[in-house]
């Protein structure tokens, strides 16, 4: 029998982390109820969605063009705001029309979006600068900054390249950096805009690889098929800003007729290795 006070066990290393079957299961990583949003113009892109992903789930967001996949992707960290509806990450909320508080800034700590196109992502004159940037406007300590941008290089395979300057990088090398430079914000969720658009064979399937090795929550849009098959176990259908269909990615993808009706195509030829 302990004679340790029942608070003393798991309560003394002074982080959250304490008792696994103590805490409080965690809140979803994301959760849009009747989201809609209409561009300032008027155009209505996204019709009433409503989504819920577990943490640590990987989502694929399949859909033809002009879906509402990317606008979609822009209300996960507050880029764009819910005209109707509501959205949380990791259980925070960002304010729709309801006008609820929220910090944004927590939110982009948390959610990291890499998008299609590197170059919108990279702007100082290093990787490593590149890399640095976001926890640097955390204020965290220079050795923390530095120890988080050697993981983040290392966990897309660039170390010691962090001296080089962007803009003299592969496609695909850039693509990896300005992972980096979201991963090193030790985001819990990772929102990806076709990650293997522009991409050469090898580049995807390193990228791919990348992916496949990390455990944060992601949801993809990609126009890539086999690539959902491969990195997510969930896709959603998104056709004319409403989700159509939702499910398990093998299910969705041997359904001919509702990748059909949704302008989608498997390559010829693929074969479904089931997971
Ligand atoms: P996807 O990523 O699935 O191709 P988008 O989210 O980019 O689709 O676009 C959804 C719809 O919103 C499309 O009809 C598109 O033309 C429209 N749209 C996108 N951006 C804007 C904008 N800035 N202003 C007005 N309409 C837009």
């Amino acid at each position: 029998m302990s004679e340790a006070p029942s608070e003393a066990r798991g309560g003394t290393r002074g982080d959250a982390s304490g008792n696994a079957s103590a805490r409080p299961p965690a809140p979803p990583a994301i959760e849009l109820t009747g989201l809609s949003y209409s561009y300032p113009d008027g155009h209505r892109a996204l019709r009433g969605i409503t989504l819920r992903v577990a943490a640590g789930e990987r989502v694929a967001i399949l859909g033809p063009n002009g879906a509402g996949k990317s606008t979609l992707c822009l209300h996960l960290n507050g880029i764009l705001e819910a005209t109707d509806g509501t959205v949380s990450v990791c259980g925070l909320p960002i304010a729709g029309a309801d006008g609820r508080v929220k910090d944004i800034k927590e939110v982009r700590r948390r959610v990291g979006v890499v998008f299609q196109d590197p170059d919108d992502m990279l702007f100082m004159p290093t990787v490593e600068a590149d890399v640095a940037f976001g926890p640097s406007n955390l204020n965290l300590p220079e050795d923390e900054v530095r120890k988080r941008v050697e993981r983040a290089l290392g966990a897309v395979g660039m170390e010691g390249m962090g001296e080089r300057s962007p803009h003299h990088l592969s496609f695909g090398q850039k693509k990896r950096a300005a992972t980096a430079a979201v991963l090193s914000m030790e985001p819990e969720v990772l929102v990806l805009d076709e990650p293997s658009s522009s991409l050469d064979p090898r580049g995807r399937r390193e990228f791919g690889e990348l992916l496949a090795g990390l455990d944060q929550t992601i949801v993809m849009t990609t126009h890539d098929l086999p690539y959902a098959h491969e990195l997510c176990e969930r896709a959603v259908i998104l056709d004319g800003g409403r989700i159509t269909a939702d499910g398990p990615t093998d299910e969705i993808l041997g359904d001919a007729g509702l990748l059909a009706a949704h302008d989608l195509e498997l390559p010829h030829g693929f074969v479904m290795d089931h997971h």
